[in-house]
């Protein structure tokens, strides 16, 4: 499939019938699968033989799309979660342990923020957070002789701000180190990381992949180009042997392709269990077959609703990249040259008052935690996530209190411009 054009890849990757199979992808609804021989077993559990024997670790469903979401990325090996925070804790988690350090850009989804800042951190892994605009020599001193990776979002969620790619690899790479990117909200249509030279991919496919606010789901993708022997006693989880597995040492047996996936699948799936229910990952398949063809389409409105609003006497400012006045244009028309996303932030000039009355009367835009799905939507954090915190708080966490997040769908832009105008008619 790789030596087809990326739109192919979304509608037939991951899965080729053979004669008479099924054209669709079959769910395959069970958690345990038959073996003739104990023998046969064994050498699962040894990981001597690929298969299946417990959808805790792996299920045959999941496996397709997974590799479908591989192929579109570009990596050589792949894996789905239940979630995408469960995504970006076993890509960290993968490599990091007690006594470890992350370098982390500071501009990412609160929940991320969360997990490193805090639950990380009592697990005894430390991080230091850098401005995703940190200069080369701001970026080295992060470094610690302790630190195991560099973790950033193409597109953070909800700042908007875009990573520069290049910068952020070069760093790690000249501490020896992988490059993992959260490439949720551009996916792979808008932007290939590792062409850019990321070691890992991540994704909430809750978000733009499954595509209609249907199925929670994460992903993790491996480019399988880093070399962990390189640096063999920064990793010891993947290049000394594992007791867990007869002492299997993953980085030699299955080399820079499969080392990480593979030690991420039988090791934290096997004590987490994370898993994403092969339902889950044929409503994500169905998203990632037309995710060619909507991404264009979020795009489009996106930027046709960021020209409205900039150009609106109550609109204080706007946050969107495809914007020529925007802070990350030049960044973005580098790695977003087909455009970023369907999310836009801006603020109004009559704050947060403004902010209440300007949702309050749209119809099409719903308000709703979630964002990257087909049907408009919009928050303002100042009321909703970010409630108990007060102007000041609000100034200093990046969202001041007038900001509103909206997310575009797939409606007709027209009616989506006549109903922010509307509602900032009512202001
Ligand atoms: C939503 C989101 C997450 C978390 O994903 P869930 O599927 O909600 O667990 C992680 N990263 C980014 C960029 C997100 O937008």
């Amino acid at each position: 499939m790789s030596d087809y054009k990326l739109g192919t890849r979304c509608v037939q990757g991951g899965y080729t019938p053979g004669n008479g199979e099924p054209r669709q992808i079959p769910i395959v609804q069970s958690t345990t699968f038959r073996y003739a021989t104990s023998e046969d077993m064994g050498k699962l559990f040894d990981l001597e033989a690929s298969g299946y024997f417990y959808s805790r670790l792996q299920n045959p469903t999941n496996d397709m799309v997974a590799a479908k979401i591989t192929e579109l990325e570009g990596g050589t090996a792949g894996m789905l979660t239940s979630s995408g925070q469960a995504a970006n804790f076993f890509a960290l988690f993968n490599i990091c342990e007690c006594g470890d350090h992350i370098v982390a850009s500071s501009s990412i989804y609160g929940g991320t923020f969360n997990l490193i800042s805090v639950t990380m951190a009592k697990m005894g892994i430390t991080a230091t957070f850098v401005s995703p605009d940190a200069s080369e020599e701001e970026l080295d001193a992060a470094f610690r002789p302790n630190t195991k990776a560099v973790f950033g979002e193409t597109i953070a969620n909800p700042a908007l701000t875009v990573l520069d790619i290049e910068k952020f690899a070069k760093a790690a790479h000249a501490h020896g180190v992988p490059l993992i990117v959260d490439n949720t909200f551009p996916t792979p249509v808008n932007c290939r990381p590792f062409e850019w030279g990321a070691d890992i991919v991540t994704h909430s496919t809750t978000k733009y992949m499954d595509g209609h606010g249907a199925a929670l789901g994460g992903a993790i993708i491996d480019h399988g180009v880093f070399d962990w022997m390189a640096h063999a006693e920064k990793f010891p989880g993947l290049c000394t042997p594992d007791e867990s597995y007869h002492g299997i040492t993953y980085a030699e047996k299955f080399g820079k392709e499969g080392a990480f996936i593979t030690k991420c699948t039988s090791q934290l799936m096997r004590d987490f269990g994370s898993m994403q229910s092969p339902q889950n990952a044929f409503i994500l398949n169905l998203g990632l077959e037309s995710l060619h063809v909507r991404m264009p389409k979020h795009v489009e409105n996106a930027q046709a609703v960021a020209e409205f609003l900039y150009s609106h006497p109550k609109v204080a400012y706007v946050n969107y990249s495809g914007l020529p006045t925007d802070k990350y244009y030049a960044v973005a028309q580098k790695y977003l040259p087909n455009g970023g996303c369907g999310v836009v932030s801006f603020g109004l000039k009559g704050g947060r008052e403004a902010a209440s009355i300007f949702m309050r009367e749209l119809k099409l835009g719903a308000i709703e935690t979630h964002v990257a799905d087909a049907r408009t939507c919009c928050l303002n954090p100042a009321t909703s996530t970010h409630r108990q915190m007060n102007d000041e708080q609000l100034k200093e966490a990046g969202v001041p209190a007038e900001l509103i997040r909206i997310s575009l769908g797939l409606e007709d832009k027209e009616d989506l411009i006549a109903d922010i105008s509307n509602a900032l008619d009512a202001i």
